[in-house]
């Protein structure tokens, strides 16, 4: 099964992407989701959780305590780099047994915010970049998420840059008002189609 990576900065539109490769019948996995259900499910995933960064990593609900783990995270990077070793593994074991089960799909996408980041690229057979102009994202964002320019800036540090991602990545989606958008999914779908059988 060929197996395609999509990622792309906060805001350059890698989900709005995904759901057009979905409408022409291609399973996506959205890591970050998947991330998200398996720290709520996986009883291991959950301890190890625990002793990393303590109990109250989950409410007495049994919620993922979210501020929690944020205000660990969010100014360490080792305290992040802890976080990702636990979780991506389990992440990437999700998506090899999702994959495995999309019998009679032409090929299967995966959607991570951290492709690169997390290394998750080199399980993928292409990568693609979804790339948009700064100030686009910014605006998307702030509109989306009723949030700040500044605090979307500093998400925005958190990723590699798009120059840095654009030499990792095998194609690149520019989602920017001047380019049509459909037109560059439908000639990466017919391409990835056309190498599929290979896989
Ligand atoms: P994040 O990493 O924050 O989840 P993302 O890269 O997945 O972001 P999307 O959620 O797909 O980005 O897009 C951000 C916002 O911009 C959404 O509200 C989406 O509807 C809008 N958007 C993205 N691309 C376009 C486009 N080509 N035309 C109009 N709106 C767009």
């Amino acid at each position: 099964m060929l197996k395609v990576g999509i990622t792309g900065g906060i805001g350059s539109g890698k989900t709005t992407v995904c759901k057009v490769f979905e409408v022409l019948g291609i399973p996506v996995f959205y890591a970050d989701k998947a991330a998200k259900l398996i720290m709520h499910e996986d009883p291991l995933l959950r301890d190890e959780i625990k002793r990393s960064f303590g109990r109250e990593s989950y409410l007495p609900s049994g919620e993922l305590n979210r501020k929690h783990i944020s205000a660990i995270v969010f100014n360490d990077n080792v305290q992040l780099a802890k976080l990702n070793a636990i979780v991506h593994p389990a992440v990437f074991r999700a998506f090899e047994v999702w994959a495995k089960a999309q019998q009679g799909a032409l090929y299967v996408l995966k959607e991570a915010a951290l492709l690169f980041e997390s290394d998750s690229f080199k399980m993928c057979d292409r990568s693609v970049l979804v790339k948009s102009p700064e100030a686009l994202k910014i605006d998307r964002i702030v509109d989306r998420d009723q949030t700040t320019a500044e605090e979307v800036k500093l998400r925005m540090k958190r990723q590699y840059s798009d120059e840095k991602k654009e030499k990792l990545a095998d194609h690149i989606i520019i989602n920017a008002e001047q380019t049509l958008l459909i037109p560059q999914i439908l000639d990466l779908h017919k391409y990835f189609i056309s190498i599929s059988h290979d896989h």
